[in-house]
This record gives C-alpha cells, sequence and structure tokens, in this order.
C-alpha cells in the first residue's frame, strides 16, 4: 500500500489525483489531503478517504470531519506522518513553502506545481531533480528519458497555443476574462488557465524543465501543437525524435508520478485516423512576449525567475478582477522585471517575506 499526502486536493489536479486513486484503492491511501480553506468539496473527499490528517491552511479547529488538522501554524507535521509520496497540487505561489519543505527533508515528493519548482530553482538545486512532474509535458519527457537518456540533443516542449493562437494582435485588448478561461485543449484551474492564454504557462514551463532536468536553455525548445496530442519530445544526437502521445488527459501524467509505471486507465482511445493531421508552429513572440520574456529571466537567473513568477500571479489575478485588461498583464509584468531588482534569497524564510514585499510593491503598482 502506497501512501500519499495531497496538498491541494480540491483543485482540478488534485480531483484528478483522486479520481486516479479510487480506481486503485488496493494499492495507494491518502493519509494527508490538504486545501487552503474548508469547503463542502474537501468535506466530501474527507468522509471518502478518510485521511488521518487534513492540511488546511487557514482553520483552527483539532479535527475536520474525524481527520486530525494540521494548519498553517503547524505545517511541518506533514513530514512526520509516515507519506511514501507527497503530491503538491496547489495552485500557484502558495505551493512554494510546501515543497520547500518536502524536499529540504528529502521526502519523496511529485509536483503540478511549476511556481514553486522555478523559485525554488536556484536554492535547492540538486534536490529539484529528483521531483517528479505532474506537468503533461514534462511528465512526457520524463516518461522518454527514463528509457533513454544518453546522447540528447533537445527537449522540445509543446504547446496548444491557447485561445488566442489565431487571434489577431490588434484584437487582444478587446478580451474578456471569459474568452481566456476558455481554453481550448485542458480543463484548468484559473490561474494556470489565465497562464496558457498568455503563453506565460509555457514561459514557467522552459524554467521548470530546466530545473528538472537539468538541461541548458539552448537545449531546450518549445513548438505550437494546437491538437496537444504530443506532450513532449526529445530529440537524440542521432537526428532521431521520440515523443509521447496520447489523448491529453492529465490522470496520465498524475498516474505514471504516483506509480512509478504505467496502470490502466479508462482514457479515450488516440484515434490518429480520426484527428487526421498534427500541426505545428513557431511560437509567435509578438503575440505572446511573456514566453520570450520568461525564457530570458531564466537565462538571467538570480531573483529574475521568482519576481517573473510573484508579477504574474498578481496580474493575472488583477485580470481576473477585471481591474486590468489582458494586454496589461504582458504591460504589468514587463514593468514589474523592468523595475525591481532584488538580491538572490538565500534561504526559505528571505524568499517568503521577499514575496511578501515584493506583493505590496508590485500590487500597488500601475500599468
Ligand atoms: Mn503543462
Amino acid at each position: 500500500m502506497s501512501k500519499i499526502a495531497l496538498l491541494g486536493s480540491t483543485g482540478s489536479v488534485g480531483s484528478q489525483t483522486l479520481d486516479v486513486v479510487r480506481s486503485y484503492r488496493d494499492s495507494v491511501k491518502p493519509v494527508i489531503l490538504g486545501a487552503s480553506k474548508p469547503s463542502e468539496k474537501l468535506k466530501n473527499q474527507v468522509l471518502e478517504f478518510q485521511p488521518e490528517y487534513v492540511y488546511i491552511h487557514s482553520f483552527n479547529e483539532d479535527r475536520f470531519y474525524g481527520s486530525k488538522v494540521i494548519n498553517e501554524s503547524n505545517i511541518e507535521d506533514i513530514l512526520n506522518v509516515d507519506v511514501d509520496l507527497y503530491i503538491n497540487a496547489i495552485s500557484g505561489i502558495d505551493g512554494i513553502k510546501p515543497t520547500y519543505l518536502i524536499l529540504n527533508a528529502d521526502k519523496k515528493l511529485a509536483t503540478a506545481n511549476k511556481e514553486s519548482i522555478i523559485c525554488l530553482g536556484e536554492m535547492l538545486k540538486d534536490k529539484i531533480k529528483t521531483v517528479i512532474p505532474i506537468d503533461s509535458e514534462h511528465s512526457a519527457i520524463y516518461q522518454i528519458l527514463k528509457q533513454e537518456n544518453k546522447c540528447v540533443d533537445k527537449i522540445i516542449l509543446t504547446a496548444s497555443g491557447g485561445p488566442f493562437l489565431h487571434k489577431p494582435l490588434e484584437e487582444f485588448q478587446n478580451i474578456t476574462v471569459d474568452d481566456a478561461l476558455n481554453h481550448p485543449k485542458w480543463s484548468m484551474g484559473k490561474k494556470i488557465t489565465v497562464d496558457s492564454a498568455t503563453l506565460m504557462n509555457k514561459g514557467f514551463e522552459v524554467l521548470e524543465a530546466y530545473y528538472l532536468f537539468g538541461y541548458d536553455y539552448d537545449k531546450i525548445d518549445v513548438i505550437i501543437h494546437p491538437e496537444s496530442i504530443i506532450h513532449g519530445m526529445v530529440e537524440f544526437c542521432d537526428g532521431t525524435v521520440i515523443s509521447n502521445m496520447s489523448c491529453p488527459d492529465m490522470r496520465i501524467p498524475i498516474s505514471y508520478a504516483i506509480f512509478g509505471e504505467r496502470k490502466f486507465l479508462d482514457i479515450k482511445p488516440l484515434k490518429l485516423y480520426e484527428i487526421g493531421s498534427l500541426t505545428f508552429y513557431k511560437p509567435d513572440y509578438e503575440k505572446f512576449p511573456l514566453l520570450k520574456l520568461a525564457i530570458e529571466c531564466g537565462k538571467l537567473a538570480g531573483s529574475y525567475p521568482i519576481v517573473l513568477t510573484v508579477a504574474d500571479e498578481i496580474a493575472v489575478n488583477l485580470f481576473l478582477e477585471g481591474k486590468i485588461r489582458f494586454t496589461d498583464i504582458n504591460k504589468f509584468i514587463i514593468k514589474s522585471i523592468e523595475n525591481i531588482k532584488i538580491p538572490l534569497p538565500s534561504d526559505i524564510n528571505e524568499l517568503l517575506s521577499v514575496i511578501e514585499s515584493l506583493k505590496s510593491k508590485i500590487g500597488y503598482m500601475s500599468v
């Protein structure tokens, strides 16, 4: 029986993780479920899976429907529970501290939270290479590299291109929140869906790949592939390219992260003759400048990836709240990168306080 701790259980990846667990109750059991706040959804999950512990960021009771409560004040206690695999499915920068604690304690971690990989990348360079990716592109590449990792020339991340791939740039200023949340291929949380519409998500994924796999930026490519059938590719020195294909479904990378091998999943079969053709484009940096900016921040390293991550989260929230326009997201982040210079935090407390001060600094900036 494999015991898992699932942080972010009520989110999109968290719910799909429990779907996988539901099919394999004899071999995997959640011993910790975690969410930012108590909710009806969390209650139902706790009643169904009866974990020994529930981590609720802000909640001060001792018990939540029978499970013992761990909260923000004693979060370190998640490390004292007998757990085989921690899964970080928290959205955004709230995922940073749990990732740090888990890696620093040398526990096994699978993560869908790319913000924590990016912000801790410089601080925990070696430990991050032990993380099992859940992000679909990185899982695809991880699966390929597990079979064959010699003579690698390039790793290639595919991008659906998001909902605005073919929208003329002149119309970008009229993009609404609903337009941005209408992703053509993947159903995900709001933050990552907006990041996918600006292609910032793919920029983050380049940095995530850099820290996870340890290849230089000139060996990491992005290619637009609207059908989202190929999730990742590895190009080898003899010219061979191995790709990982499936109908898009997050349960595949989740299951691979949990079991470390293939397990039966009830996934829509890939019938390539029904799809007919797979198409590919070079990214358009004029329409999607954040992809390029993110890669530049990755190459500059230092604290640039941290400022980028925080600025993006604030900008996306302002957009979702209707306070700025879609096109202001770019401006806001570019301005943050140009104006804010901070030294690289040396430990987690410094990183978390830097993030708090960045939030107040950037939050008051106008576009
Ligand atoms: Mn992804």
